[in-house]
């Protein structure tokens, strides 16, 4: 079973990932925490919310491979968070080798697309292969729901130029609704 969580920024998805997981720890499950080398807005290796709760997390970048390689020995749930970060082929050997292969769930928490509006390629594939989506919904500031990631400079005035990775984190982007993302 794969499944992907999507919100905007500051939607919540690693408060959700973090509650998932102690659900799971709760009922004596063995979960492995996954999270993108390319996030170290809170240090690296570590799932944190903005709520306080955090946890270990062991990296992935562009070259792991996904298969049984991963100490997946008595886990039964993968968590994946910044899972937007995933190459098209990584979410393809998750799909193939540890949802249908090992049959563990393997639960994805992303962004869907980037300060452009352009999808990201993880998040991509994960929408096009997932057995199931859920939406974390947030709200923009004018009540609408938010489905995209504004970038904003230090005044808060939206930029839509430069490199997709952006040092920074949560404080350089806000969740807006489409009608404020275009005016
Ligand atoms: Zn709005």
């Amino acid at each position: 079973m794969l499944e992907f969580y999507y919100s905007t920024m500051q939607g919540g998805k690693s408060t959700a990932l973090l509650q998932r997981r102690h659900n799971l720890i709760s009922i004596g499950k063995r979960v492995l925490v996954l999270t993108s080398s390319l996030d170290d807005r809170y240090g690296v290796g570590k799932v944190t919310s903005r709520m306080g709760p955090q946890c270990e997390a062991q990296l992935f970048t562009h070259a792991t491979v996904f298969d049984s390689s991963l100490p997946l020995n008595g886990i039964d749930e993968v968590f994946i968070d910044e899972a937007q970060f995933l190459r098209a082929e990584q979410v393809h050997q998750i799909h193939a080798n540890l949802t249908s292969g090992l049959r563990i769930r393997v639960s994805c928490f992303g962004l869907r697309t980037d300060f452009r509006g352009k999808p990201f390629e993880g998040a991509a594939t994960l929408l096009a292969l997932a057995d199931t989506l859920h939406e974390i919904s947030t709200l923009c500031r004018c009540g609408a729901k938010a489905t995209l990631n504004q970038r904003i400079d230090v005044r808060g005035s939206p930029v839509r130029e430069g490199a997709v990775l952006e040092i920074g984190g949560d404080s350089r982007y806000r969740p807006v609704c489409p009608h404020c993302f275009y005016s």
